[in-house]
């Protein structure tokens, strides 16, 4: 066994057969294959972190990288700003945008080159309590 071998169900290279996470005999892969790069995380964050958001890391990041994106200043963008922000900055497109639970937007962001996709969710902004509401 060694580290050419894949799960093409997870898209992700294995030292076991089968997959370990989800039991599908792997592949081996052609001599060629080289594994796709994850997104970079520290450009992620300052792209992010100059429209006002926090990323939080989630996720095995084998498929793709799993991020979360916090409203962090009063400053922040709105979603889809950021996400545009988001995709200048890494030279990516936005492929899939959703709605989810609670107020969150959940995007897939694919880059130029041989990256893993990033998936991001961003928390919705709510207002600040005012400081008279803090008194009570
Ligand atoms: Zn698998």
């Amino acid at each position: 066994m060694t580290e050419r071998n894949r799960c093409a169900n997870c898209n992700s290279p294995r030292a076991a057969n089968p997959c370990p996470r989800c039991g599908t005999p792997t592949e081996l892969a052609h001599h060629s294959w080289e594994e796709p790069q994850l997104p970079p995380i520290d450009l992620i964050r300052k792209l992010a972190f100059e429209v006002g958001y926090a990323i939080g890391e989630h996720g095995s990041k084998e498929r793709d990288l799993d991020v979360i994106a916090a409203p962090w200043v009063d400053t922040a963008v709105t979603s889809p700003q950021l996400l545009t922000h988001l995709a200048n900055g890494l030279d990516a497109r936005i492929v899939e945008v959703e709605d989810k639970p609670l107020g969150r937007t959940a995007a897939t962001l694919l880059m130029r080159g041989w990256y893993r996709p990033l998936d991001i969710s961003v928390c919705p902004m709510i207002e600040s309590p005012t400081p008279t509401a803090q008194k009570e």
